[in-house]
This record gives structure tokens, C-alpha cells and sequence, in this order.
């Protein structure tokens, strides 16, 4: 079988598109859901990110039937916007939960089988507004920033056993996530981007896709925007 890649949170948005390049790249793929019915297209776990039980329990099941993810692609993420003012602890501490501890979880789990593995790719997608910050979501950029320190700490801990750990940052990507955004502000977004545009989950994808490459072996503890040039400068 060829070598297994793991996408969190992998049953729509850009997760199923980084399983569909990752699976069209030769890849066994294996996505996690949360709710919902597990996706037909790939072989799948249900995966809550925000339970160590329910992560340990997954890769458990992984491992025995399939063996150990080379690729590990931590996707899963929530928003709960609000302005900070108005935004109550357990707001803030339930996207944090879920972005940050929840990629914890699953790349600290995911770290045994790379060891024994002496290769492989753990890829985080974070966002823009990790450094560049974003009003109303005080809590999700805090989530994505603290992706940035953790990937390069867990390049440090890894590098010497041919493991990378890099940070996807896109845009605005066209998916549920910003489908709640209304027509007049969605206009705005897109005149503030120097490529006019929304991004697709497929351009995500196809960057994931080159970082899990062989292509990509002296990759670690980087930061790649996908961003239509929104983060310039950060
Ligand atoms: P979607 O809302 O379309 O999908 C989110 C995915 O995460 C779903 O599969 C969802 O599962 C899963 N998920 C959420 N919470 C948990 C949890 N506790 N445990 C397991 N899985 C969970 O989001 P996108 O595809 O847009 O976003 C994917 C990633 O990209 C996120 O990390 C997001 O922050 C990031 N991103 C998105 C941008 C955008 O513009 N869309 C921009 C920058 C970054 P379920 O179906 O069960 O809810």
C-alpha cells in the first residue's frame, strides 16, 4: 500500500479538497469526521479533535487497519466570531480548544508512528489573520498564531528523524466556513486581496500537496501563505 496521509476534518471544505490532490498524488488517504455521516469517497474515522479519547481512539483504529499516517495534515477548525468585548471565556476557549489543542493532539498522537517511521509531514493549515490579527476574532487568530510556535517546535523536536512540520496560512477560502459572510462584505474582502479574488480549496490543496512531496524534504518550520497576497509583509 502506499504511504498514508491523514486529513482532520476531512469530510467537506478544504480538507476533502487536500484528500482528493493527496489521493490523485498517489496517497492512501484517510479522513476524519466529526458528525455527520462518514464520507463515502474515503476511508474513514470519526474524530472529535477536542477529545484526546476520541483522537487516541482514531489513530488506534487507524494504525491497526491500515498502518501508521506518514502524512498528517491537521485541518480541523471552528470560528466563533465576535467582537472582543462581547466574546465570553468559554468562546474564546472553545475555538482555541479546537484549533490549537486539537492539532496538538492529533500531531502529538500522529509523532509515535512518524518516530518509527524516521520520515514524514506533519502540516498544519493556520490562517492570515494568525499574524496579521482580524477584528471579531480574537480567539481564532490567537488559535492560528499559536499554530506558527508549535509547528516550529515540533520541527526542532523532529528534524533530526527526517520529519517536517510546516504551517499552510490561506486567505479567504471559498468554503461553509465563509459562506455565512454576506454578499456586501464578501465584495469588500475580495477588493482587499491584490489577486481580487476569493481562493479555492483546490489552491490549498495543491500547496499541501507539494509540502507532503518528496519535493519538499528541506520544508520545516515554515509559514506558506495562500493568500492571494493578503498577509504581504507579516
Ligand atoms: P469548514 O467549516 O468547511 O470545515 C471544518 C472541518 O473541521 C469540518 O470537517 C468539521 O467537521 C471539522 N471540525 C470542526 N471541529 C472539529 C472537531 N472538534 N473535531 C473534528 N473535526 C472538527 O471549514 P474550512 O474547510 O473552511 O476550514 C478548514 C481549515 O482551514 C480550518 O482549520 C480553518 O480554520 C482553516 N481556514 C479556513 C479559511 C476559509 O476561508 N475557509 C481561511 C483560513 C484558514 P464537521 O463536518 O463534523 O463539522
Amino acid at each position: 500500500m502506499s504511504a498514508i496521509a491523514l486529513v482532520t476534518g476531512g469530510n467537506r471544505g478544504i480538507g476533502s479538497a487536500i484528500a482528493k490532490s493527496l489521493t490523485a498524488a498517489g496517497y492512501t488517504v484517510i479522513v476524519t469526521y466529526r458528525s455527520g455521516p462518514a464520507p463515502a469517497e474515503y476511508k474513514s474515522v470519526q474524530m472529535d479533535v477536542t477529545s484526546t479519547e476520541s483522537v487516541d481512539a482514531g489513530f488506534d483504529l487507524i494504525e491497526q487497519t491500515w498502518g501508521a499516517p506518514e502524512i498528517v495534515v491537521c485541518n480541523a477548525g471552528v470560528t466563533k466570531d465576535t467582537l472582543s468585548m462581547r466574546m465570553s471565556d468559554e468562546d474564546f476557549e472553545d475555538v482555541i480548544d479546537a484549533n490549537l489543542t486539537g492539532a496538538f493532539r492529533a500531531a502529538r498522537r500522529a509523532t509515535k508512528g512518524l518516530l518509527k517511521l524516521r520520515r514524514g509531514r506533519l502540516i498544519f493549515i493556520g490562517s492570515v489573520v494568525g499574524l496579521s490579527g482580524s477584528a471579531g476574532q480574537v480567539n481564532y487568530s490567537a488559535s492560528k498564531a499559536g499554530l506558527v510556535g508549535m509547528a516550529r517546535s515540533f520541527a526542532r523536536e523532529l528534524g533530526s528523524r527526517g520529519i517536517t512540520a510546516n504551517v499552510v496560512a490561506p486567505g479567504f477560502v471559498e468554503t461553509d466556513m465563509t459562506a455565512t459572510l454576506d454578499e456586501k462584505r464578501r465584495d469588500e474582502i475580495a477588493k482587499s486581496v491584490p489577486m481580487q479574488r476569493f481562493c479555492s480549496a483546490e489552491e490549498i490543496a495543491d500547496v499541501v500537496t507539494f509540502l507532503a512531496s518528496p519535493q519538499a524534504s528541506y520544508i520545516t518550520g515554515a509559514v506558506i501563505p495562500v493568500d492571494g497576497g493578503l498577509g504581504m509583509g507579516h
